[in-house]
């Protein structure tokens, strides 16, 4: 009997994203004890995922992660396949015949509706297109934000409510320097936003958002944070929520913000919590968003909920920008979970109406929905990644185990793959472009540009 894992017979392994989530489980697959080939595939030309295209362009730090993830794919066994797209240039059938276990990793690419009337008026965007857009995503390169207006609302207060609201709300030259797409900051350059409104529908104890994010908003160049200390006053049950560090710290911070004086600052951001999005209006674009006022019910600590009063109250405002979570999407030819929005599984192994569905694994926001920062992808990877090693001695050996299959069988299809040392290359040319203008980088927006450098 065939042993996958051993020296002779090593695990052939597919992961389907280059995000965090595939990268961390990648890192715990690629050790000599138990040797494995990991290929790993993404649609786009350029690795890394939300790494790449979702933290915000001034949040360079996060960004530095990718370091971590090009030591790992320096790794013996590792390959890269990008500009794949799995289920339509490949299917999940075929690459099971390639190998032994596939892991899907492929996040959570789109996003959340609201389901109010005038949703999708002009004016109403998405916040995953707005933050596709400003980190030149190829996917969002045609979008086009209509910056004219002064006030901006912003429905959601989560980490991507606030990188969006911290992109509206700061200067050129707080930005010019980032690795900021182009277009975006040519855009942000001219715009007119004035006020910007953040708008949570439970109280400041039950926000989405981390301290860190908080705190910036005190200090931006041309904004300043508005805060009503009425809106702080919280109630039992909010009270036992500073408990929390995290919890009690923003409340610290938003106290912080609702004393200070006013400084004539050109832009201002303004918390608004307790109020919900009942409807979008206006003559063919955004005029105004009615709120529906709310009470948190419900009496036990980090189980309230908002419950509407009846009360509700009409903001004019020119734009709207909808960032109440991403959602994960189907691929073909695997469960999916319609509801949630990801792959049902058990501990990380892929789960169909039978059972568990051997040789199918999950790993990142499409195993456990869109929650948590960059670092919750390791254990939780990891954790995936040991469910696939207790699982090889169990598997069937996939039939076709020639590692040259994959790249002939793309080639075939006239797919040009990005392998790594081609990714290498775009790489170093969106870092050439950046140095010339002063920034980190100058990304390619556009998939055949990126192909055009390996020409
Ligand atoms: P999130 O943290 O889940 O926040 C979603 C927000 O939308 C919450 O305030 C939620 O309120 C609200 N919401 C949901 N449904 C709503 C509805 N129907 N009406 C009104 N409000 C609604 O999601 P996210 O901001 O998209 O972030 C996703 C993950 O990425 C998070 O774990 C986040 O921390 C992480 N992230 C981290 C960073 C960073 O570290 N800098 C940056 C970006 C993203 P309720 O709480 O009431 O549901």
């Amino acid at each position: 009997m065939t042993i996958l894992g051993t020296p002779e017979v090593p695990a052939r392994i597919a992961i389907v994203g280059s995000g965090p989530g595939g990268f961390y489980a990648a890192e715990h697959l690629l050790k000599p004890e138990h040797p494995c080939l990991i290929d790993m595939f993404d649609r786009l030309p350029t690795p890394f995922g939300l790494v790449r295209g979702g933290v915000a362009p001034d949040h360079g730090k996060i960004r530095n992660v990718t370091k971590v993830y090009e030591k790992i794919a320096a790794r013996e066994g590792f390959r890269f396949f990008g500009n794949v797209r799995v289920g339509q240039d490949i299917s999940v059938a075929e690459l099971q015949q390639h190998y032994d276990a596939v892991l899907f990793a492929y996040g959570a690419e789109t996003d959340r509706s609201l389901g109010i009337p005038g949703e999708d008026l002009q004016g109403s965007y998405t916040a995953t297109s707005f933050v596709g857009w400003y980190n030149g995503h190829p996917d969002y390169r045609e979008c086009a934000f209509d910056l004219s207006g002064e006030v901006a609302v912003v429905i959601g207060v989560g980490n991507v409510a606030m990188d969006v609201a911290r992109i509206l709300a700061k200067s050129v030259d707080e930005l010019k320097t980032t690795d900021i797409a182009a277009h975006a900051l040519e855009a942000l350059a001219e715009s007119r936003v004035r006020e910007i409104h953040l708008v949570g529908r439970r109280g400041p104890a039950q926000a989405a958002f981390t301290p860190m994010e908080l705190k910036e908003m005190g200090e931006l160049a041309l904004c300043q944070p508005v805060v009503s200390p009425e809106s702080l006053v919280l109630n039992p049950a909010s009270e036992a929520e500073l408990t929390d560090n995290s919890v009690h710290r923003n409340i610290e911070l938003l106290n912080e913000f609702a004393a200070l004086s006013d400084r004539g600052a050109a832009r201002r951001m303004y918390f608004r919590f307790l109020e919900s999005p009942l409807e979008i209006t206006g003559n063919g674009r955004v005029g105004s968003i009615v709120l529906g006022k709310n009470r948190l019910a419900g009496t036990e600590p980090f189980k309230q909920w908002a419950e509407g009063t009846g009360e509700s109250v009409s903001l004019p405002c020119d734009l709207i920008f909808r960032s109440i979570g991403y959602r994960g999407i189907p691929m073909p030819g695997v469960p999916f979970d319609e509801k949630r929005g990801l792959i049902p599984n058990v501990e990380g192994r892929v789960k169909g109406p039978e059972g568990v569905v051997p040789g199918l694994y999950v790993a990142g926001w499409i195993k456990r929905g869109p929650t948590g920062i960059i670092g919750t992808n390791k254990p939780d990877s990891h954790d995936t990644a040991d469910r696939i090693l207790e699982d090889l001695a169990a598997l069937p050996p996939c039939p076709v185990r020639e590692t040259e299959a994959i790249p002939a069988l793309l080639a075939a299809r006239n797919i040009r793959f990005v392998s790594l040392s081609d990714w290498q290359q775009i790489d170093a040319a969106e870092q050439a472009r950046g140095a010339a203008v002063g920034k980190p980088r100058e990304r390619f927006t556009r998939i055949d540009e990126m192909l055009a450098v390996l020409e």
